[in-house]
Order: structure tokens, then sequence, then C-alpha cells
């Protein structure tokens, strides 16, 4: 009996035990995650994911499938082309607080650039739908002093129009935001939260959805001429909505138009792309969800592609509002209507005669519009200026018919046109759909679309569906370990000089 060579072969057996039970034990915790939507939010659900599960230390992250219906990532983070140049067709612009997009735009090393329609220089003027009711200059000199000059002078006429009411709206919006920012808090003092009613209580953000934007306006004091136009200009062109929308989504909205606003040069939808790029993720592209049913202890996906995958977890990371994915169990949320927005982007020159104008060059580079019957678009902005005409995007509630184009337009040698099903339509006091869909393991990060709809509302509720879910995979989870540049931390080096 050779005794030696024994010896070994139960070495090795032991160890061959050992090492099968520890890979089963950590197979085991590794679940599979499901997620349908490849836009900010799906993306970032899987690169929190993957960012706390590996910092946790546990294996309970496995592989991660996101399913996308179209040929390309991003979702409403789109860009459209015309007469071969590249614009945002959706998502344009980033607030300089949106900490969560800053942050991905470094960690991705993407360039953050000025959007040539959000210059704060821009002459802008209100349109009733006869007349121009607030006009500010234009200033057609290339020289920095003539264009200070006229800034300032703009500025002078606009206090004389509205007063004091401009410096109360900018002081609620900046209350606002500074609540918004205790989502980039430490995890030891942000709980993770279950629902979308606790996490607005929480920041001090949940009354502000009780009531109507214009309801909350009057509160703080502002004039009714500023409700009026200024603020109604702005919730129409950033909601396509009139002040009776949410406070919080409006105020979400007037912060749309300050100061310091930025956009990822080449296009938003890069955000998304890297992300699931870096995040291990196996992506399916031109594959819809038809089906989620719930098995027992997985869930069974089926696609438009005749495939089925089954996961442990799922993340519906879409407004289910107008696609029809079939989910067994059902399970009813609150009933809401996306408000739909047409862009339509056009290279061409205005027709000043339109505007009650002789020159092309007397019209507002922005023309925002009231709340009026008679308005036929919801604003018109220039998005590039070239030697003899200008590539314009026009948003607007119904489609931009032809006959209507040709009114105003003098010159009009391409037309796009898109139609999105582009945010809710807001409602106060809002209703929420639970961020836990069926009290298992789906989960619904547009729950949150009800509070604001914007790219980073869309990254702050991914965030917290990702620690949801490891929370509830497994608990404690170490949420200690990695530091997210957080408004308790050096907020200066988060902030983007443009
Ligand atoms: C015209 C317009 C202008 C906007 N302007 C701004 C702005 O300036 N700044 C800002 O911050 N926000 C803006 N927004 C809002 C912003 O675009 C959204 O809030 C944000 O991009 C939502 O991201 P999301 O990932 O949650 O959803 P989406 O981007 O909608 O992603 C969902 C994805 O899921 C996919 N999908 C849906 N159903 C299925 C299925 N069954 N199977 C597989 N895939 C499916 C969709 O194709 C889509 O790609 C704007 C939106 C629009 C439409």
């Amino acid at each position: 009996m050779n005794y030696k060579h024994d010896t070994h072969q139960i070495t090795s057996l032991v160890f061959c035990t050992i090492l099968l039970l520890v890979l089963n034990f950590s197979h085991a915790h590794a679940h599979s995650i499901c997620i349908i939507g490849s836009g900010i939010g799906g993306a970032s659900v899987a690169h929190f994911l993957r960012r706390y599960s590996s910092a946790s230390q546990q294996n309970l992250i496995g592989k991660i499938s996101i399913f996308e219906r179209n040929g390309i990532v991003g979702g409403r983070m789109a860009t459209v082309t015309i007469s071969g140049e590249t614009f945002e067709a959706g998502a344009s612009i980033l607030h300089p607080k949106n900490y969560h997009a800053v942050n991905y735009t470094e960690y991705l090393n993407l360039q953050a650039k000025k959007p040539s329609h959000s210059d704060d220089s821009l002459s802008l003027g209100i349109w009733d739908g006869h007349k121009f009711v607030y006009k500010t200059m234009n200033s057609n000199s290339k020289l920095p002093i003539v264009q200070r000059l006229v800034s300032f002078a703009n500025s002078v006429m606009m206090f004389l129009r509205y007063g004091v009411s401009l410096f109360r709206m900018s002081s609620f919006v900046e209350e606002t935001v500074n609540n918004f920012l205790r989502y980039y808090e430490d995890f030891e003092s942000r709980p993770v939260f279950e629902s979308v009613e606790e996490m607005l209580r929480w920041a001090g953000l949940f009354n502000l959805t009780t009531q109507t934007l214009g309801e909350k306006l009057v509160e703080v004091g502002l004039s009714p001429l500023l409700i009026q136009e200024l603020s109604t200009v702005i919730t129409r062109i950033n909601y396509g909505q009139s002040v009776n929308i949410s406070g919080l989504a409006g105020a979400v909205s007037l912060a749309g138009s300050g100061g310091g606003l930025w956009a990822v040069e080449g296009g938003n939808w890069q955000m998304a792309a890297g992300l699931i790029n870096r995040s291990d993720v196996a992506l399916h592209l031109h594959e819809e969800i038809e089906t989620v049913s719930y098995l027992g202890d997985v869930y069974e996906l089926n696609s438009t592609k005749g495939k089925s995958y089954n996961c442990q977890v799922t993340v519906v990371a879409t407004p289910l509002d107008e696609i029809n994915i079939r989910f067994n169990p059902v399970f009813s949320i609150p009933q809401r209507k996306l408000q739909h927005t047409h862009a339509t982007f056009v290279r061409g020159l205005l027709n000043p005669a339109y505007f009650g104008m002789n020159k092309v060059s007397d019209i507002p580079e922005l023309v925002g519009t009231t709340e009026s019957i008679d308005v036929t678009f919801t604003s018109i902005s220039i998005l590039k200026k070239h030697e003899n005409d200008m590539t314009y995007k026009i948003f607007s509630r119904e489609p931009m018919s032809d006959a209507l184009l040709d009114d105003i337009f003098s010159v009009r040698k391409e037309t796009i046109k898109i139609n999105w099903g582009a945010y809710p339509h807001y409602h106060a006091p809002e209703k929420y759909a639970p961020f836990i869909l069926d009290g298992n393991h789906l989960y619904y990060v547009n729950a949150f679309e009800n509070a604001a709809s914007t790219m980073e509302t869309s990254a702050v509720a991914a965030e917290n569906i990702a620690r949801l879910i490891l929370s509830r995979l497994s608990a404690p989870v170490d949420f200690s370990l990695p530091k997210l540049k957080s408004s308790n931390s050096d907020l200066s080096k988060m902030h983007m000089d443009l």
C-alpha cells in the first residue's frame, strides 16, 4: 500500500470538495438581474449594483442582463442628425448640481459642454399667439463689451417688468435644489427608501407634490404676471405643460432654466452607453420584453425574439404607461398619462412676417409662449447659426403640420419630426407606483418620475433601487465602503466650470 500516495489523494479530494462547496456557496448567493430598458435609469441600476456589491465584499450580484427594444442605448437621451450635424433630440440639458451626471462624465472620461440653446445671453421673446408680450434685446454684435451691455440692459428690463418676484422665484428654486442635494449624502445618514413617498418626505420634498406649481408660487409671493409669463414659458419648454403641474416638477423645471447648464459633448446618451460598457452587462439590443412571470424563485422574461430568460431580480427601468409588458401575477399601479412632446427640427429661416417683424434677426433667439389657444407651438429655439440660415428646434403639444411650418418658416430645407412620450402629465397631488411592484424582487425605477422627470432624477431613483435590491437580497450590507461624492463631501470638486 502506498500510504504517501493515498494521503495525497485524500488531501486533493478534500481540497476539491471545499472548493466546490465554496463555489457553490458563492454561486447560490450571486443573483441574476434582468433590467428592462437601457436609458440612464437602467444603466445606473447596473452601475450601482456592481459598484456597491463589489465594495460590500459579498458576492450578491451575478449576471446582469439589460434588454432594450431599440437598436441603440440611451432611451430618451437620443440625438437627431439634420443636414449632417447632430443635436440632442430628447434630454438635452443638465443642471450644474446633477452630481450623478457630473460623476458619470468624469468616470467615463466624457467632455462637458455648454449647450448652445441654453446660453444665458440668448435673447428671449414671450409670444402669445399674436404678439410678443415681452422681448429682450438681441445682441447682434460679436463684440463682448456690447454683448455684456445688452445683457445688463436685458436684466434691468426684466427687473422692471417682474420686480422682486424674480428673487423670490430664485430662492424658492434654490431651497428645493438644496433639499434634493440630500440624495447625495453618505450612506450613514441616508436610508434606503422602499417607496417614493418615503424618499420625498425624507428630503422635505413631498409637500411640493401635493400642490400645483402655480399655487406654490402664489404662496411664496410671486406676482401673477411672472407666473403667467416667465414661469409658464419655462414649464411649457421643459415639461410641455402649464403651471398647473405639481410643485416639485415645476421647481425642477424652473431650476433647468438657470445658469451653468451643461450637456455631454457628442450626446448625453454616452452616459448610459459608458455605464453599461463598464458594468459587465449582457446587453440585448432589439429585444423587447413582452412578458414577466414570477415562477416562485425566479422571474421568467419572454422577448419578441421568442427567447426566455430567468432572473432572480427584475428591474423595470422604463415608464410602464405606454408599453405593453404583461405581468403574471398582475398588479395595479396608479394610472398615469404621458405628456407627448413633438420635437421638430428645421434647417431654414423663420418668417419674420409671422411674428410681425421686419427682419429674421429681430426674432428672439428663444421664443417661449404663454398658455393661449392661439399659440400653435410651445417654443422655438436656435440650435445653430449657419452662414445663411439656422437649425431650429420647435417643441409643440400637437404635431406641427407642414402647412403651419410653411407659415412660420420662409425657408425650410430639411425637417425632422419626433413624437416623444416625453414625461408624465403632472397632477397635484401626485400618486406614486411602488418601487417594489410585487412585494418580491420586481422593482420599478420610473415610479419616481411622478416627482420629476430628468436624467438626474432617474439616476437618483436608480441608485436607491440598487441599494434596495442589495439590502433586500442580504441584510446587512455594508454600504459604508464606497464613498460617493456627496453633498457632505467636497462639493467644490464636483462643480464643473463650463
Ligand atoms: C423632448 C424631451 C426633452 C427632455 N429634456 C430633458 C432635459 O433637458 N434634461 C433632463 O434631465 N431630462 C430631460 N428629459 C427627460 C429625460 O429624458 C428622462 O427623464 C430620462 O432620460 C428618463 O430616463 P429613463 O432611463 O428613466 O427612461 P428612458 O430613457 O425612457 O429609457 C427606457 C428604455 O426602455 C426601453 N424599453 C421600453 N420598453 C421596453 C421593453 N418592453 N423591452 C425592452 N426595452 C424597453 C426604451 O426603448 C428605452 O430605451 C427630456 C425628455 C424628452 C422626451
